[in-house]
């Protein structure tokens, strides 16, 4: 998924950089206010973490603009100071969830994933395709209970078409998500990897999960159709 991060101070800011990295996930940095604003509006960022307390706009005008526009994603906010007044502003203003620093790593990538989760309509940490597997909390996917290793790049591809099971995902929206620099975008590598990800999901060519439709992107199916319609 892609993360947005604004926040000011800069050790801190790389952490959650490098904590969110190593989880999977591309990120999109921002050190004040108004360039967390611009970064938000310029890169279709899956979740934002927002630190309240920032130099020029503040967090919570960040988040009031955000959804001004209309913008639904969800907004984890940051706050050093332990006063439940901005605790309460913060989530008034259209924030989603709340961190008080200093917060454990473990406990804010809890958080992300609880929140894309929900966002993407799933209760349950592990999600569920037909006899596709996919738990959020170990990163690891299964077959009808059979472990499937995949790389980080296609772990990430295949959770994020199936939080979006059922939806059609243009290659122009994988590689915005997927790759965090204009240098590395390239639809005809998301060719390869959705292809690499077929082969591993479905060696057999059992229940074909990945749909192609031409001109318009991919569709991971919901609900695989059994493999003996004539026992369901
Ligand atoms: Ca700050």
């Amino acid at each position: 998924m892609r993360i947005c991060i604004i926040e000011d101070e800069p050790a801190l800011r790389e952490q959650l950089a490098a904590a969110l990295r190593r989880a999977g996930h591309t990120v999109d940095l921002a050190a004040d206010g108004t360039e967390g604003l611009y970064a938000l509006t310029e890169y279709p960022a899956d979740l934002a973490i927002v630190d309240l307390g920032l130099p020029g706009l503040t967090g919570l005008e960040v988040i009031r603009r955000v959804r001004a526009d209309g913008r639904r994603l969800p907004i984890l906010i940051l706050t050093a100071r332990d006063r439940w007044q901005d605790k309460v502003a913060g989530l008034d203003a259209g924030a989603d969830d709340y961190l008080t620093k200093p917060f454990q790593f473990e406990e804010l990538l809890a958080r992300v994933q609880a929140l894309i989760r929900r966002a993407a309509g799933y209760a349950d940490p592990v999600l569920r395709a037909g006899p596709i597997a996919l738990d959020t909390r170990s990163q690891s996917v299964s077959v009808d209970g059979r472990a499937v290793e995949l790389t980080s790049f296609e772990y990430r591809l295949l959770e994020y078409l199936m939080l979006r099971a059922g939806q059609v995902v243009s290659k122009s929206e994988l590689t915005d998500k997927l790759y965090e620099h204009d240098s590395e975008r390239d639809s005809n590598t998301i060719e390869v990897f959705v292809g690499r990800l077929r082969r591993k999901l479905d060696p057999d060519d059992r229940f074909r999960p990945i749909e192609t439709l031409r001109g318009r992107g991919y569709r991971l199916q919901p609900e695989a159709p059994a493999a003996d319609p004539a026992r369901a």
